[in-house]
This record gives C-alpha cells, sequence and structure tokens, in this order.
C-alpha cells in the first residue's frame, strides 16, 4: 500500500510546524500543499520487520542491546517481540537538502511533511501487522522506540544490524548514531495472547482523528 500525506494531514504537519491555532491563509495552505507534493513525490518508503521468541517472558539474545526497564515493562506479559524499521529514502533527503539553499521556509515545511509521512508508514506498516496478528486471535502492544524512556538512542546500529537494514531497506547509521536517511524510524512491538493494555488511546482526544491510518486500514492503534 502506498502511503502518501493528503490534505488531512496538514494539521498534523503545521502542529510539527508549531503553528498553533492561527490562521491559514491560502498563500501559506499553497505552500504547504506544494511542499507537501516535493515530499510525495520524492519518498520511497520502504520497511522490514522480524519476530523473535521470547522464552519464559525474557528478550532474546539477539536482541541483548534491548536494555533498560522501561522496555521490559512494555514487554510484560508477551511471547514474542517485533523490532522494525522503516525509512522515507535517500531522495527525499537530497531534494530538501537542495530546497534550502534555494528556500529555507519550504525546507522547514519539507522537513515536517517528511516527519509527518514517515510516521503515517509506521502508522500503515504497523495497522497492517496489527490487523494479521488480531486474525490470530493476539495482541500487539504499541510501538516503543530507542530514545524513550530509558532504552538508549545508541543502539540504533545494534538494532539496525539485527534487521540486516543496509541491504534489505538501505537504512544506515552512522558512527556518531545518526540514521541516514535521518526520516527514518525504528521500533520495538510485543505480541501477547491476551491484551496488554498499554499507553491506550482514545480517538476522540487524538490529534490524528482526522488522519488516522490506523482508523483507513479498520483497526485502533492499540488492542
Ligand atoms: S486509532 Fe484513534 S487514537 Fe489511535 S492514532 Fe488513530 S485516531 Fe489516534
Amino acid at each position: 500500500m502506498e502511503v502518501k500525506l493528503t490534505q488531512e494531514d496538514i494539521p498534523e504537519i503545521l502542529r510539527y510546524l508549531a503553528y498553533k491555532d492561527q490562521y491559514l491563509d491560502e498563500e501559506l495552505k499553497k505552500q504547504v500543499l506544494d511542499c507537501m507534493e516535493k515530499v510525495n513525490k520524492a519518498a520511497e518508503p520502504k520497511e522490514i520487520y522480524k519476530v523473535f521468541k521470547m522464552e519464559k517472558g525474557n528478550i532474546p539474545k539477539e536482541l541483548y542491546f534491548l536494555t533498560g526497564e522501561e522496555i521490559k515493562k512494555h514487554l510484560n506479559g508477551c511471547n514474542e517481540i517485533i523490532i522494525m524499521a522503516a525509512t522515507l529514502g535517500v531522495k527525499v533527503e537530497k531534494v530538501m537538502m537542495r530546497e534550502q539553499i534555494k528556500n529555507m521556509s519550504n525546507a522547514l515545511i519539507m522537513d515536517s511533511c517528511a516527519s509527518v509521512l514517515i510516521e503515517a508508514v509506521c502508522d500503515t506498516f504497523e495497522s497492517k501487522i496489527r490487523k494479521n496478528i488480531s486474525k490470530e486471535s493476539k495482541f500487539l502492544t504499541t510501538r516503543f522506540s530507542p530514545g524513550y524512556g530509558d532504552l538508549p538512542i545508541e543502539i540504533q546500529k545494534e538494532f539496525c544490524n539485527a534487521l540486516n537494514a543496509t541491504k534489505t531497506i538501505g537504512l544506515t547509521v552512522s558512527e556518531s548514531g545518526i540514521m541516514i536517511p535521518r526520516k527514518s524510524v525504528t521500533a520495538v512491538l510485543g505480541i501477547s495472547d491476551y491484551p496488554v493494555k498499554k499507553n491506550k488511546r482514545t480517538c476522540n482526544e487524538c490529534n490524528l482523528k482526522g488522519s488516522c491510518r490506523f482508523r483507513k486500514n479498520g483497526v485502533g492503534c492499540s488492542e
């Protein structure tokens, strides 16, 4: 399923730009739509995931880099772990860099568009996994990424190596731990045989309500 930004994503793009409750005039709307179009055209989203068994609820030794208390709490009650990565690819990166020289305001809007698009790619990918898991009468936790809580951001290299992400989706990690392409996400999810209610959100209070990729795919974002 090809994931693209649509008009419904504009509020979220403006939120990333810290544009709060201000009037969106026609000129700015056109600028955002043009930037959206450039990002949509350049983005080449790719995703990869792997599933690992958890013996007696323990994190398997292949995923030794998943350290800290928060990830253990997140996976409590699960018997399988999914690790995933998604990226928008290098082309969108290059287009944004070129725009920085030509028009800085466009470049900032495009950066927000790309941030919203990579989240939309992850949500769409997760919603597909969520649908398949629910067919097996199992449950999926929400995504938990390196850098959340006490799960170190520095594990990106080992994380991507475990997914063979350079080869499979062209995602590398620099010596300083930065993911390249920059608009990439890694995350961990747990699978369990019974609902593990964590971070349950309600649609009414969610700012993604209008553009939600989970709802579009007929699932919620938590079990
Ligand atoms: S399913 Fe509801 S709560 Fe979850 S992201 Fe979508 S709108 Fe938000």
